[in-house]
C-alpha cells in the first residue's frame, strides 16, 4: 500500500506538481504596480522567453533563400527556390507560444510608461520598477562627480573627426591601407548610452551602470585595436580565462590545501584604471613584443595613441544629457577589459613582490582574486593593507573562508580532508530560471542549454557532487518546461562523451541561409537545405526583452542605415518602393532634390509632375532593415511585385518565377 502510494507521488512529482519555480523570486516587482496575474505569468517565462510571430516572415525567407540560391550552381539554386516555395506555399502560421490573455499582458506592459521592466544585474530574475524611481537612481549614480563631468553637448561629430584625422595620418605613414582605413573610419555613429540593472541581492537595490556602445563612434577602431594588443596581456601567472582555468590551477599537485582560501574583489575597477600609467606600460609592453610585427605595421608609439584616442573619447549619453566618464577605461568598450588587465598585472606584481610573505596561489579573473594564504591570520590583515595602498583608487574587498567554503566566480570551493571539493555556486538569488522550453527557438538551442549546464556541472564539480548538481539540473529543468525525455537524453550524450564540442571554424566553401525561426517551418526549410549541402542558420524572433526593456532612447529608423523605405503619395494610394545602402533621411533629401528639379528618371518625381500628385514626405517610412546589398535588392523587388501598382519606374531586381505565387498571395 506504502509502495503504491510513493510511486503515485513519484508521478505526480514527474507532472510537474513539485517541480515550479519560484515566480515571486523570478519577478522582482519592487514598483508601486500592482501587476496582473497573466502580467505576472507572462513576465515569469523570462527576458530570453521568444515571442512567437504571429505571422510568416514570408518576404524575408524569399529574399535568404534567392541569395543563397545565387551562389549555387543552377540546378542546386533552383532545387533549392522549389523546395523553399513549396513549403511556403502550403504552411499556415504557427500557433502562438504565449496565450490570448498573455498577449493582452504584453501590449499593456508595453503601453505602461510608469515603469520599466528589467533583467536583474545576475541570477535571472525579472525586475519591475518604478520608472522615476529608476531615472532618480541612474542620476544619483551619474552625480558622482569623481567618475563623471556633464557635456555641454553632443561630443559625437567632433570625436568622429578626430578619429578619422587619425586615421588618415597613420594612412599616408602606409601603416595602414585605404580600404583598412575607410572601414575603420566612424560614419553616421550614435552616441554610447547608459542604462542600469538593478543589483537585487543588494540592500536598496543600486544599479550596475552598463554603457552601450555598438554604435559609437570609437567602436570600430577599438575592436581593431582589441585584435593586435589583446594577445599581449594574459601570460603572467596570475591569469585565469574562465573557471575550467580555475578548476585546472586549485587542482594542481603542488597545490596545498591547508592553506586558507580568501577571495579580493577590486571595487569598480573599470572607472578606476589610471590610464595615465596604463598607455606607458602597454607601450613598453608592445615594444617588447616580438610578434607585433606580424600582427600590425603599426607602431607601438602609433598603436597606443590610437588607443589613447578611444580611452579618452569616454562618453554617453542618459536620455537627453551628455556626460563624460573622467577617469578610468570607458565601461563599453572593448579595449577595456585588457587595459584593466594590464594594469592588474602590473599592480599585482609589484603588490606581491614588496611584500615579506607570499600567497601560495593568486589567480585572477580581470577584478576577481582567488587566493591561497599559508602564513598566519594576523599577516592576512596585513597584506590587506598593503594591497590597498599601491593606489588609493583600488581598493579591494576581501572575503575570507567560512566554515571552509568560499565562492569564485561561479564555484563554491570547500576544504574537506586536505581535498578541495568543488561545486557550483549560485547566489540567493538565483532563479533558476532558464530559457524556456515553449521559447520560440529551434530544438538545437533549447538541448543546447541543458548540454550546457551538463557541461558545466562535469567540468566544475568535484566528482563526489556531480550527482547532486544533475538532479538539481534535472528539477531545474523540468520547471522550465522541459520534457523528461529531452533532459535525461541531452545529459546522458553529454557526461559520456569525452571530447569538447569544438566550435566549426568558419569555411568560406560552406554555403548558409540564414532565415528567422518559425517552428514547424523552420524545420522543414532545413530539411530541404541539408540535402543540397547547406548550413541554416535560424535568428530569433523579437524576446520579452526586447519587447519590454525600454532604458534606451531607441535609434530612430530613418537613421539606420542600409534599408528597404516606402515613400507614399499625398493624393492616391501609389507608394514608391526604393533602397539604399546608406540612411532613409540622407536618400529623402536626394528624392525631394530630384522632384523639385523633374528628374525624369525619378520615379517620385515622374508621378508628382504627371498626376499633379503631392508627396507625402513625412509618412515615408523603412519597410525593412537589410544589411547585404544582394538580399536588399531581392527585398526591394519583393516588395515592388507584391504590390498591385506602385510609382517605380521599374520592378527592380528580376526574381525568379518559382516565387510569383508566393509574392502575388502575399
Ligand atoms: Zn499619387
Amino acid at each position: 500500500m506504502k509502495q503504491k502510494q510513493i510511486k503515485k507521488f513519484d508521478q505526480l512529482k514527474h507532472c510537474g506538481i513539485k517541480h515550479t519555480l519560484n515566480k515571486r523570486k523570478i519577478v522582482k516587482n519592487i514598483s508601486n504596480y500592482n501587476l496582473t496575474q497573466d502580467e505576472e505569468d507572462l513576465l515569469s517565462l523570462g527576458m530570453n522567453f521568444a515571442v512567437s510571430s504571429q505571422k510568416i516572415p514570408k518576404v524575408e525567407i524569399i529574399a535568404s533563400t534567392e541569395s543563397t540560391a545565387r551562389k549555387l550552381n543552377k540546378e542546386d539554386g533552383q532545387q533549392l527556390r522549389t523546395g523553399v516555395a513549396l513549403i511556403l506555399q502550403k504552411s499556415k502560421p504557427p500557433k502562438s507560444n504565449i496565450s490570448k490573455k498573455q498577449h493582452t499582458a504584453l501590449t499593456n506592459l508595453k503601453r505602461n510608461k510608469n515603469i520599466v521592466i528589467l533583467p536583474a544585474d545576475k541570477g535571472n530574475a525579472t525586475v519591475v520598477m518604478d520608472r522615476c524611481e529608476y531615472k532618480m537612481k541612474m542620476k544619483k549614480l551619474l552625480d558622482d562627480e569623481y567618475t563623471y563631468k556633464q557635456l555641454p553637448n553632443d561630443p559625437t561629430t567632433k570625436i568622429e573627426n578626430k578619429i578619422t584625422k587619425a586615421l588618415k595620418s597613420i594612412e599616408e605613414k602606409k601603416l595602414i591601407s585605404k580600404e583598412q582605413r575607410l572601414k575603420l573610419a566612424p560614419q553616421h555613429s550614435t552616441p554610447p548610452q547608459i542604462y542600469g540593472l538593478p543589483k537585487i541581492h543588494k540592500e536598496n537595490v543600486p544599479l550596475r551602470p552598463i554603457v552601450s556602445a555598438i554604435n559609437s563612434p570609437t567602436h570600430p577602431l577599438a575592436k581593431f585595436l582589441v585584435k593586435i594588443i589583446g594577445p599581449v596581456t594574459g601570460k603572467t601567472n596570475s591569469y585565469i580565462k574562465n573557471s575550467t582555468h580555475f578548476m585546472e590551477k586549485i587542482n594542481s599537485p603542488a597545490i596545498n590545501s591547508k592553506d586558507t582560501m580568501i577571495s579580493f574583489d577590486v571595487v569598480s575597477l573599470f572607472t578606476k584604471v589610471p590610464m595615465k600609467e596604463v598607455i606607458p606600460i602597454l607601450k613598453m609592453i608592445l615594444e617588447q613584443d616580438d610578434s607585433l610585427e606580424d600582427r600590425t605595421a603599426i607602431t607601438p608609439g602609433e598603436l597606443c595613441n590610437l588607443v589613447e584616442l578611444c580611452v579618452k573619447s569616454t562618453y554617453f549619453c542618459f536620455e537627453e544629457t551628455f556626460y563624460e566618464q573622467k577617469e578610468g577605461a570607458s565601461m563599453g568598450s572593448p579595449l577595456s577589459p585588457i587595459l584593466a588587465n594590464i594594469y592588474m598585472e602590473r599592480l599585482e606584481e609589484e603588490a606581491i613582490k614588496n611584500f615579506p610573505l607570499k600567497p601560495s596561489l593568486w589567480c585572477r579573473y580581470v577584478d576577481d582574486v582567488f587566493a591561497l594564504w599559508p602564513h598566519d591570520n594576523e599577516s592576512i590583515q596585513d597584506f590587506k593593507l598593503h594591497l590597498n595602498k599601491q593606489n588609493k583608487h583600488i581598493q579591494f574587498t576581501t572575503e575570507e573562508e567560512n566554515e571552509n567554503k568560499i565562492a569564485f566566480l561561479d564555484v563554491q570551493i570547500e576544504r574537506k580532508n586536505n581535498k578541495f571539493i568543488t561545486s557550483i555556486f549560485r547566489k540567493k538569488t538565483h532563479t533558476d530560471k532558464y530559457l524556456n522550453y515553449k521559447s520560440n527557438h529551434h530544438p538545437r538551442i533549447l538541448s543546447g542549454v541543458v548540454k550546457c549546464l551538463t557541461d558545466r556541472a562535469k567540468k566544475l564539480c568535484h566528482p563526489s557532487e556531480i550527482e547532486q548538481e544533475l538532479k538539481h539540473l534535472k528539477e531545474v529543468f523540468l520547471a522550465n518546461g522541459y520534457p523528461e525525455q529531452t533532459i535525461n537524453s541531452n545529459i546522458k550524450s553529454k557526461r559520456n562523451s569525452t571530447t569538447n564540442n569544438s566550435t566549426k571554424a568558419q569555411d568560406e566553401t560552406i554555403k548558409y541561409l540564414v532565415i528567422p525561426y518559425v517552428k514547424g517551418i523552420s524545420e522543414k526549410i532545413e530539411h530541404v537545405c541539408r540535402s543540397l549541402n547547406i548550413e541554416t542558420v535560424f535568428t530569433s524572433t523579437p524576446t520579452l526583452k526586447k519587447h519590454l526593456m525600454k532604458v534606451k532612447t531607441p535609434r530612430e529608423k530613418s537613421k539606420i542605415k542600409g534599408v528597404v523605405y516606402e515613400i507614399p503619395c499625398m493624393d492616391c494610394s501609389m507608394v514608391y518602393i526604393g533602397e539604399t545602402r546608406r540612411t532613409l533621411d540622407k536618400r529623402l533629401k536626394e528624392h525631394q532634390y530630384a522632384v523639385k528639379r523633374h528628374d525624369e528618371k525619378n520615379g517620385i518625381a515622374v508621378h508628382a509632375w504627371n498626376s499633379n500628385h503631392k508627396v507625402n514626405w513625412l509618412e515615408a517610412k523603412v519597410k525593412e532593415r537589410v544589411e547585404n546589398y544582394t538580399r536588399r535588392r531581392i527585398t526591394e523587388a519583393v516588395v515592388i511585385q507584391s504590390l498591385p501598382s506602385t510609382s517605380n519606374l521599374d520592378n527592380g531586381l528580376e526574381l525568379n518565377p518559382t516565387w510569383q505565387p508566393i509574392i502575388a498571395s502575399l
